[in-house]
């Protein structure tokens, strides 16, 4: 560590040292890792509240490092955003969820075929190949675009001119689902969704969390109750995140939220998970 101006010295803080290093190390190494299939997907369900049968999955990436064992994306999406990795490892995740959707759909001949959700860094808006780069994969893997989901997170939107909804707006138009992620996080201005391309609210996990409690706190009800309300009005479906209880999955489904994910379904797991799950479903 450095010394500060006058008479003060910083702390050495090995630590911080350590992260970036480690930090470091990890960005140099993203592009190998790519090549060398180190990334892996974990897919967590999507349930319908009204009677928990499967609606789909997210995909969430993992990367499985030689050294320092699995990733989670907080410590890698940002250093791939940063460097640019996100646009090549972002198409990949989508092929690879995109392919694994279309064998879901092959397998379970449920009542309606299962969907994928997919996020997209704000990067990736902005990069111009991506409405064509899923046009192809749609078209390459065989699924619908009606199965596919993108999820945006609320703050990449807020402020957001034509040009960068744009490409989100012929995606939509081919039928593509578009979802407003961690919604309820980004102060964003109510009236300004009816302008954004978007058909579905993802509720961040801070408003799952205020239904612990049975009777939850009246103004967090109120609130879910006023944001649910709100977006049938606006025709958008709401999903809830980070459900880990029953008690939970009972408020949101009182309050209309439509689907929800969470631990109390199902962590994150390997892609048969998911096709087990939505089996036990169709027999009932
Ligand atoms: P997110 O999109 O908000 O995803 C939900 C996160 O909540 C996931 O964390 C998931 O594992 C976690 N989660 C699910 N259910 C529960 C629960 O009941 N309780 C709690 N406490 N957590 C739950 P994860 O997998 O670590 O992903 C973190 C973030 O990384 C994601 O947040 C998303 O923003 C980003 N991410 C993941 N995969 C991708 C990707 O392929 N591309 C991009 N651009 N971002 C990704
Ligand atoms: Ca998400
Ligand atoms: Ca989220
Ligand atoms: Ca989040």
């Amino acid at each position: 560590a450095k010394s500060a101006g006058g008479n003060r010295f910083e702390l050495a803080d090995p630590e911080a040292d350590a992260r970036a290093i480690t930090r470091h190390g990890l960005t140099t190494a993203l592009p190998a890792a790519l090549d060398r299939g180190e990334f892996f997907i974990e897919y967590q369900p999507l349930v319908h509240l009204g009677d928990g049968s499967v609606h789909g999955a997210e995909a969430l990436v993992r990367w499985l490092h030689p050294q320092h064992g699995v990733l989670g994306p907080d410590q890698f999406i940002p250093l791939a955003e940063h460097t640019g990795l996100i646009v090549p490892l972002g198409r990949w995740v989508l092929e690879q969820s995109v392919r694994q959707a279309r064998q879901w759909q092959e397998r379970h001949a449920g009542p309606a075929p299962l969907r994928i959700n997919v996020n997209l860094s704000p990067c990736q808006l902005t990069h111009p190949g991506l409405v064509q780069d899923t046009v192809d994969i749609l078209e390459r893997e065989g699924l619908d675009a009606g199965a596919l989901c993108l999820e945006v997170t609320e703050s990449a939107l807020i402020g957001a001119d034509d040009d960068l909804l744009k490409p989100l707006r012929r995606l939509a138009e081919m039928g593509v689902d578009i979802a407003l992620d961690d919604f309820g996080t980004g102060y964003s201005n109510l009236a300004n969704l009816r302008r954004l391309p978007v058909s579905i609210l993802k509720l961040d996990r801070s408003f799952t969390q205020g239904m612990q409690q049975f009777p939850a706190d009246p103004v967090d009800l109120k609130i879910v109750e006023g944001i649910v309300s709100l977006a049938h009005s606006l025709d958008l479906a709401v999903t809830v995140e980070g459900v880990e209880t029953g008690a939970q999955a009972e408020q949101l489904r009182i309050l209309g939220c439509d689907t929800a994910q969470g631990w109390y379904y199902a962590r994150p797991g390997p892609p048969e998970r998911l096709h087990e799950l939505a089996l036990v479903d169709a027999a009932g």
